[in-house]
């Protein structure tokens, strides 16, 4: 394989760095450095990565897992890093068998429903069609939410157990061939998972919330833990499910449930019926987190944190191999970098995280159990989870959205050879559905980057800690079937994803070049423009989701006492009138349009002096104070109360949804008193979120007094 030193000489690199108009100029690095970091990832090593740490099962508490922590840490320490094996507590169940993590023991005997994806909208279809789930078992198929949103809503029904199977119009030979002739999901296939109800409590060990788990941590009884399932939850094959859609009887299912089994689906109740009995193990075994770090030589007490776990289902060559893999090439470059001469100005820690998958165990357990010193000291966190072909994915923190942009505008892509930020942009405007939304991404210097909801590490350093936080990672060009199935595996990616393993060194250029830049900038690469752009964004999001309500429930109100569903239902079939809902109220958007109108201001205030003083040294102390804040402009936008009835989510702008699960909810206390018809918590919430952004407008503003200091 070529090292990727020819890619750096074919980048232009200055033309790619020049600002987009309008955007403050660059952080200037030490482009020495970045360059010899960016020749330095190489498709062999990541190649002998994913064989080696995929070559057996490494689930949470595996022989293998623990071996392969330990090769991990053996890396680090061969690359000059520091290291030390941060052990902390984690809860696992029992792995061998197909399973889902956190669902309750039960034992359960009831008649059969099918309830398509099994989320709020489809249980109202149900009511439509005069079913209940009542005692019944339900089966869902997985899909359009995060897993554990199906058992949370059966049970919230009344019913007392749940399967979910991975339908073939979803995830199956509807899409290609399955494996091993194509990348999907054979007739046998289960995806595992967790199905802990972290999105209404907390994440990580369910017995510690809010503390981390260590060994003398005081814990609940396991009945009195939040986040475990209610009722008794199992993943099945669509192998196991055809026979039991078969046996149902009842109504057809409506046209937009039907998958791709030979069978005709129907909803029930029963006549087949389930006996459904799991019984787990709940040993507390211990999770082994590898931690890693080079000093920094000026600030030493500003942390750059980076992590990707390292536990998989079974042998996980793609999730989460594959990135761990580039994370491994970045550790690598820079201890290269380190032997030659260099010293990063902060401290950079990486983090090998065990325990992800059962629900962000070691991530979650040590970011608690460091709290205080992370507030203090954490600048960002860089996460990256699972990595194929394709485009660059951007999700994280706005206040990072400048940073990220620039460093997409200098890799280039392995394969189609353009800056992957070329890609990107053109992945984007293939996609975009209207003129408008074409024109506004051409009009913007840097491109949109998604907010974070869950489903990986980062989630307790962005919405429990506030320390501004990205993801990244490459897809979006090959298909796949075997996402926390036993066929993830070597042969798997070696036949179907990156197989040329060029995209491993891409992503280690991508996320190395990211804490090159923030452990080495003097002024911190922090930009408030995007965020301010982002913030006017969610507000008119917000005001249009009240809007859409208020008309969508008035008309239906109007059609129920029009007599509309009645006249409508068929006498043979029928269906019944949906109930008549509550209007929902005008809500005061004054406070958070206020306050937009500050952060716009002070982020352009910002914008400026920062150009301005990039001409001229900043004296030392200065610099420290315009630091200081900026480490901090996350910190601001946490509640210490926390988001209503789940204190550990604590960021106003992002969290999961409660009913979302993985998807993000941004502005979340205002979105979900609106979504979830809590209307009279919406104008708390507005407020509440306005008086975050009026202290990021002060703190930026401060930021800002400082440069301007002359
Ligand atoms: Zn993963």
């Amino acid at each position: 394989m070529r090292p990727m030193l020819a890619v750096a000489a074919a980048v232009p690199l200055v033309a790619l760095t020049a600002p987009a108009p309008g955007a403050p100029p660059a952080p200037k690095p030490d482009r020495r450095w970045e360059e010899r970091f960016l020749g330095l990832p190489r498709p062999d090593n990541v190649r002998e990565a994913v064989r080696r740490l995929s070559a057996r099962p490494h689930h949470v508490g595996s022989a293998y897992g623990r071996e392969n922590a330990e090769w991990i840490l053996a890396r680090f320490r061969e690359w000059s890093w520091d290291v030390a094996v941060d052990p902390t507590s984690g809860q696992k169940a029992e792995q061998l068998p197909t399973y889902n993590a956190y669902s309750t023991d039960g034992d359960v005997t009831g008649p059969l429903v099918y309830v398509n994806y099994g989320l709020p909208e489809d249980y109202d279809e149900l009511d439509r069609l005069g079913v209940s789930v009542k005692g019944a078992v339900v089966l869902a198929r997985y899909g359009h939410s995060w897993r554990g949103i199906k058992p949370k809503v059966a049970a919230e029904h009344g019913a007392v157990g749940c399967l979910i199977y991975s339908d073939p119009r979803d995830d199956g030979y509807f899409e290609d061939d399955v494996f091993p002739a194509g990348p999907m999901r054979p007739k046998d296939g289960v995806q595992r998972g967790s199905v802990m109800d972290f999105p209404s409590s907390n994440p990580g060990d369910p017995l510690t919330p809010g503390v981390g788990a260590t060994k003398d941590a005081k814990r609940l009884a396991r009945k009195d833990a939040p986040s475990m399932t209610r009722i008794p939850v199992q993943p099945i094959s669509y192998g196991d499910a055809q026979p039991l859609l078969a046996a149902l009887g009842g109504r057809g299912a409506p046209d937009g449930w039907r998958g791709a089994l030979p069978v005709t689906y129907r909803v029930g109740p029963g006549p087949a019926k389930v006996h459904l009995k799991l019984a787990f193990n709940w040993d507390i075994k211990p999770v082994n987190d590898v931690v890693a770090r080079i000093p920094g030589s000026e600030w030493p007490d500003e942390w750059v944190v980076r992590g990707n776990h390292h536990d998989a289902w079974v042998n996980g060559a793609e999730d989460p191999v594959s990135a761990m893999a580039a994370m491994l090439e970045e550790a690598r470059a820079l201890g290269v970098l380190l032997r030659e001469g260099w010293r990063p100005k902060r401290t950079i820690v990486y983090c090998a995280w065990d325990g992800e998958e059962p629900m962000l165990l070691g991530s979650t357990e040590w970011a608690e159990a460091h709290a205080e010193e992370l507030q203090q000291k954490a600048v960002a966190y860089l996460n990256t989870d699972s990595n194929s072909r394709g485009y660059l994915g951007m999700s994280g923190s706005h206040t990072l959205e400048h940073l990220v942009n620039e460093v997409a505008r200098e890799v280039e892509d392995p394969e189609a050879k353009v800056p992957v930020w070329k890609r990107a942009e053109a992945h984007a405007l293939a996609d975009a559905s209207s003129e408008e939304d074409r024109k506004a991404i051409r009009g913007r210097a840097d491109l949109r980057i998604h907010a974070l909801g869950s489903g990986s590490d980062y989630t307790a350093f962005i919405d429990h800690l506030g320390v501004a936080s990205l993801n990244l990672g490459y897809d979006g060009e090959d298909e796949g079937g075997i996402y926390h199935s036993i066929y993830d595996d070597f042969y798997w990616y070696t036949h179907f994803s990156d197989t040329d393993f060029v995209y491993g060194p891409a992503l280690a250029q991508t996320v190395g070049l990211a804490v090159l830049r923030l452990a080495d900038a003097e002024l911190l690469p922090f930009e408030f423009g995007g965020l301010a752009d982002t913030v006017k964004r969610y507000t008119d999001e917000l005001k249009k989701l009240l809007q859409k309500k208020q008309e969508e429930i008035s008309e239906r109100n109007r059609e129920i006492d029009d007599g509309v569903y009645q006249a409508t239902s068929d006498p043979r079939r029928p269906t019944l009138a949906p109930p008549r809902e509550e209007v929902p109220p005008h809500l005061n958007f004054a406070p958070l349009e206020n306050a937009l109108v500050a952060l716009q201001r002070s982020a352009d205030r910002y914008g400026k002096a920062r150009a301005a003083a990039d001409a001229r040294a900043i004296p030392p102390d200065v610099l420290s104070r315009v630091n200081a804040l900026l480490i901090r402009s996350e910190r601001v936008l946490l509640s210490p109360e926390g988001l209503p009835r789940r204190p550990w989510y604590r960021h106003l702008l992002y969290a999961p949804g409660t009913y979302a699960g993985y998807g993000a909810k941004t502005m979340p206390g205002a979105r979900e008193a609106i979504e979830l018809k809590r209307y009279s918590e919406a104008d708390g919430e507005i407020a509440r979120i306005a008086r975050a952004l009026q202290d990021e407008a002060s703190l930026v503003d401060s930021a800002a007094t400082q440069l301007e200091k002359p």
